[in-house]
């Protein structure tokens, strides 16, 4: 068979980026407000909002301000991770957009429910003529398997391409641009591989975003999914070092890395 002529548009990625598009702020008057009302004085020495509010609300629970134990916010939330009040870490929230994924990704990534929103890249709305493409490491780093991906993948995009201008023909006499576009791309999307690339935004909280790692940093998880989990660990451990510091990274034999922590699913 021909060289495959990948289209100009068509890229290939093969690593997920993940932005850290927010994260909390501590509204410390109104603490400070709640503080003073109950005739208590406590202060934490953690900068992360996440941390501070996590043990703010850990301390409502049993009103605890007033005689702290030592060790400051790392020893109090290693004290929850320990024994499993993970309810309490619910408080603290992180909002990623996670690009250069492909779509078999975010069908296993958006199983994850309890604590997780997500706002993904439509595929009827945005024309995927211009998609980019996620490959495998197994496959581009073997010359006959990235050969064999290549011709597929593009294959389907011309594929793709040409029903979408197809289609745009079919329903040439609806008037609204738009939804003319949509219908087109609804139905030539059909063809698109799941290694179709897309962007998703998923705001989680900590408790969440740990059973994530826990599942997808496992050596059992999808290589692709695990470099993400990874990925989004090791921003966590320098965002919020208290709440993420407990996991290891240790390395697998196909230069990937598995996440583990002596405190699984608090
Ligand atoms: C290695 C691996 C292989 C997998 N293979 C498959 C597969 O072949 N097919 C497949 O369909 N899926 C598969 N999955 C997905 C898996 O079954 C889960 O859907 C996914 O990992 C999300 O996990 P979760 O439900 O624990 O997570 P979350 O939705 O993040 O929930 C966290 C926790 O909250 C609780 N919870 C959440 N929702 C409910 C609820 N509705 N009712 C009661 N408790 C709830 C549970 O304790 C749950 O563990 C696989 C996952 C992994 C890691």
């Amino acid at each position: 068979m021909a060289e495959p002529t990948p289209n100009a548009a068509m890229k290939i990625l093969r690593e997920p980026t993940v932005y850290v598009t927010g994260r909390q702020n501590v509204n410390l008057d109104d603490i400070d407000r709640f503080l003073d009302d109950h005739g208590v004085a406590w202060q934490t020495d953690t900068l992360v909002a996440g941390e501070h509010l996590v043990e703010t609300a850990g301390r409502i629970c049993y009103m605890s301000f007033a005689k702290p134990r030592p060790g400051g916010n790392q020893a109090y939330i290693g004290h929850i991770l320990e024994v499993g009040h993970g309810s309490v870490l619910e408080h603290a929230v992180w909002n990623l957009l996670i690009t250069g994924v492909s779509r078999s990704l975010t069908h296993e990534l958006i199983r994850h429910r309890a604590g997780f929103g997500y706002s993904q890249l439509s595929q009827r709305y945005v024309d995927e003529s211009v998609a980019e493409y996620v490959e495998p490491d197994c496959i581009a780093d073997d010359p006959e398997l990235h050969q064999i991906w290549l011709e597929t993948v593009t294959q389907t995009h011309q594929g793709y391409v040409k029903l979408t201008e197809k289609l745009l023909k079919t329903f040439e006499a609806e008037p609204d641009k738009t939804l003319r576009r949509k219908l087109a791309r609804q139905a030539a999307r059909s063809v698109l591989p799941n290694a179709t690339e897309t962007k998703i935004f998923v705001t989680a909280n900590a408790r969440a975003l740990r059973h994530f790692i826990e599942l997808r940093g496992n050596r059992h998880a999808d290589t692709e999914i695990r470099k993400l989990a990874i990925a989004v660990l090791r921003i966590l451990q320098q965002e919020a070092p208290n709440l993420f510091g407990d996991y290891q990274l240790a390395p697998l034999g196909d230069g990937t890395f598995e996440a583990t922590t002596p405190y699984r699913k608090v």
